[in-house]
């Protein structure tokens, strides 16, 4: 960019964004001025169309690929790999109106400035809308990007089941969203992803936004306990195996595990299920999991090497079997420097407090990260806190998040 076009950035327009970041929350929306919008759900449907016909509005080449992830391509001056931006619009239960479809709309803003302005690119810039990013609904969590990355096979997300037995096939051509394109790795010039941090450290630190240079390990493991069921009464406690006190061993264990090993590890056992579950009966099963996340795969590795002792250990004092397994795991990932720095330039451009960050949450730009130079952008989530109804980012930061995503599309798709 030259010092002449410096002195006059291109900006995105603010009230437009806002108008369609209220539109579109009205899709699904809780009585708090949340969200409720699951994957592939009436409301996933109504949020898809009306994506679709803002983007067809913008005259972007439109479909659909096998696993429902929107694509619409605003066409470069060279046949070359596209830039894609975007996000999801699925939500977890009464979750918040930011995350996901905030990236979209800042995203679906630049290519509608683009159009004002009459910017040409030598790549296309596409607009992509992943399936089921959260995990809410179907599992595991970024399903759609994971199959496109080539990492999840596309009968496995097919099958995968919501609480009710529905497949997710089914439901994604019930919506109508179950397109002819194949879902598969395709070359990318980058991919850009804007969201909004879900965590307190840039609004305590007063930066506007973030610049993230990767993705931390994420691995998640679950753990069945079997003791012996028996009377709460007449049963000794000499003679008690009791399922329920070695898994509470366990939680402390897992709790403790970061202070062994890194002070930035996080730890969380997040789910938990006694049987029978009743007063007057000794626990004879739980069944728990584990997730633990890391900067970096050696300390993921160490932690669960940890985690396997702690089990051990409980196991034999209260004399129960244990059955610990690894359900799921993805390395950390460090963004493209090209991408990062690119993000960077945009924020020193605008003017922008900002600061080098890392996600602890997972992102479909983690796997898009295997396909090409990606990067991302956050923007700050007050008192750090999502997937809630007071999730909130002030539309100040947005602006200046949006039109970061613009600035670095710009570099990254060769203005021309
Ligand atoms: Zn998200």
């Amino acid at each position: 960019m030259g010092g002449a076009e410096r002195g006059t950035l291109m900006r995105i327009d603010r009230q437009r964004l806002e108008e369609a970041f209220e539109a579109l929350g009205k899709i699904g929306e809780t009585p708090k001025s949340g969200l409720t919008r699951l994957a592939l759900t009436d409301e996933d449907k109504r949020a898809r169309d009306q994506l679709v016909a803002w983007m067809r509005g913008a005259g972007l080449r439109v479909s659909v690929d096998r696993m429902g992830n929107i694509f619409g391509e605003r066409a470069g001056s060279e046949s070359l790999p596209p830039v894609m931006m975007g996000s999801h619009v699925d939500s977890v239960p009464t979750g918040g109106k930011y995350d996901g479809q905030l990236g979209v709309l800042c995203a679906l803003q630049v290519i509608r400035t683009f159009n004002d302005r009459g910017v040409r690119t030598r790549h296309p810039i596409t607009l992509v809308i992943f399936t089921n990013e959260e995990g809410a609904r179907f599992q595991p969590a970024m399903i759609a990007s994971g199959v496109m990355a080539g990492k999840i096979a596309l009968g496995d997300a097919y099958n995968a089941r919501d609480r009710h037995g529905i497949r997710l096939v089914e439901e994604l051509e019930r919506i109508g969203y179950l397109g002819p394109e194949p879902c598969a790795p395709r070359p990318i010039r980058a991919y850009l992803e804007l969201h909004i941090e879900q965590g307190p450290i840039l609004e305590e630190e007063g930066c506007t936004v973030g610049v993230v240079e990767g993705i931390v390990g994420i691995s998640w493991s679950r753990l069945t306990l079997h003791g012996v069921q028996d009377h709460a009464g007449p049963t000794p406690m000499r003679i008690r195996h009791d399922a329920l006190a070695a898994a509470a061993d366990v939680i402390r264990a897992v709790r403790a595990i970061p202070g062994q090993v890194c002070p930035e590890m996080v730890t969380t056992v997040g789910r938990l299920e006694v049987s029978p579950n009743i007063t007057n009966a000794i626990p004879g099963r739980v069944f728990m999991t584990i997730d633990i996340r890391d900067p970096k795969d050696k300390h993921v590795t160490g932690a669960l090497g940890l985690l396997a002792r702690a089990v051990k250990d409980a196991a034999s004092r209260e004399g129960v079997l244990t059955e610990l397994e690894r359900s799921w795991q993805v390395s950390p990932i460090s963004f493209h420097p090209e991408v990062v720095g690119a993000v960077e330039r945009a924020a020193e451009a605008l003017g922008c407090r900002s600061r080098r960050i890392l996600s602890f949450a997972g992102h479909d730009a983690q796997y898009m990260a295997t396909l090409g130079p990606s990067g991302m952008i956050f923007v700050p989530s007050r008192h750090g806190r999502s997937h809630c109804e007071e999730e909130f980012t002030s539309m100040d930061d947005i602006e200046h998040g949006a039109n970061m995503l613009l600035l670095a599309a710009l570099e990254l798709a060769r203005q021309v």
